[in-house]
């Protein structure tokens, strides 16, 4: 068994993307990217913070807005609109979930799409949906499409089973994985809670990438000998052991699953680093486009 080092990897995303930023500055852009935060969510502010933090570790311009929970939908129309028309910005994320009087769909579409680098938009969506590589893709599943191809985990022609069908990860990285190219051509089976008979379903898996939500919810039987398990879920559980008195999970029983797997993501550590690294990746490529150069040009 071997273990997908999420941390590794990331590392090594970061590091390409700092030269990149070094190398656009060169040319008189430095990437920037807007985090917009509405009320005060302790987990959300963390996430909002670790973002801002990593520009600045890497060299990019950042704008963090944490705006007051009771922030009126106009208010927060209008902060995306002057950042769609803010040439330092090449990257607007409105962190979710927003307070329950916000439309969080509507703030979604009013984000140009080019600035779009959470990949949300509806026109990225179709982009995604179409094959078309000018599109965003959202961070995660393109964080897990990254780590099958670092650890040089062939995609083309194995049966991917996506558990979980969400917006944010399931559909658009079971899109991403049947998609032609590069860590793509994989034939893909996406599961749900509807599902029947799902562990029959998962045990079919070559690729098995969990993104349900649910605390070990992967167990031994559940996984076919020598399957590659990529493990999205991340679960706060009460652990007295621990001074904190909670650690965090996968949705994979890791422990008893690792021993019969070829290679599986270790959570923390697996998944969770490359979320942020696509998206300084997807900011950055935004910025060489609003120079007229796109990825690999
Ligand atoms: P979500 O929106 O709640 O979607 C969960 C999906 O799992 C749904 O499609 C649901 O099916 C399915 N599901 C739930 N219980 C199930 C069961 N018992 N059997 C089969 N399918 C079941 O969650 P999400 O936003 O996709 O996130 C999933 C997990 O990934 C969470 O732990 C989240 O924290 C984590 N996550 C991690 C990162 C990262 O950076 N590593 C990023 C995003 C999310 P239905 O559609 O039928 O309800």
């Amino acid at each position: 068994m071997s273990l997908i080092d999420g941390k590794a990897i990331a590392a090594k995303i970061n590091e390409e993307s700092r030269l990149a930023v070094a190398e656009l500055q060169a040319r008189g852009v430095t990437p920037g990217l807007a985090v917009v935060l509405v009320g005060s969510d302790p987990a959300s502010q963390a996430y909002v913070r670790s973002k801002d933090a990593m520009c600045q570790k890497l060299g990019m311009y950042s704008e963090k807005y944490e705006l007051p929970a009771e922030t009126t939908q106009a208010e927060l129309l209008a902060r995306v609109r002057a950042l769609n028309t803010n040439p330092a910005i090449h990257g607007i994320l409105v962190q979710s979930p927003p307070p329950p009087h916000i439309d969080e769909r509507a703030v979604v579409e009013a984000i140009d799409p080019r600035k779009d680098v959470d990949g949300f938009h509806p026109v990225n969506v179709a982009k995604l949906t179409l094959g078309d590589p000018d599109g965003f893709v959202p961070c995660t599943p393109l964080g897990c499409q990254r780590l099958l191809i670092e650890s040089g985990i062939e995609t083309a022609g194995a049966h991917v089973v996506v558990l979980g069908r969400s917006m944010i990860v399931g559909k658009p990285l079971a899109l991403l994985l049947m998609n032609k190219g590069r860590g793509g051509d994989a034939t893909v089976t996406v599961a749900h809670s509807r599902t029947r008979n799902l562990a029959e379903v998962t045990r079919a898996a070559d690729i098995l990438i969990a993104a349900i939500g649910r605390p070990e919810f992967v167990q031994v039987d559940m996984v076919r000998e020598g399957a590659v398990v990529i493990d999205v879920g991340i679960n706060r559980v009460a652990a007295p052991e621990s001074p904190k008195g909670s650690k965090l999970v996968g949705d994979v029983a890791f422990a008893e699953v690792a021993p019969k797997c070829r290679a599986i993501t270790p959570v923390p550590g697996g998944v969770g680093p490359m979320t942020i690294a696509m998206l300084m990746a997807n900011t950055i490529e935004s910025c060489w486009r609003s120079t007229g150069r796109g990825r690999g040009s």
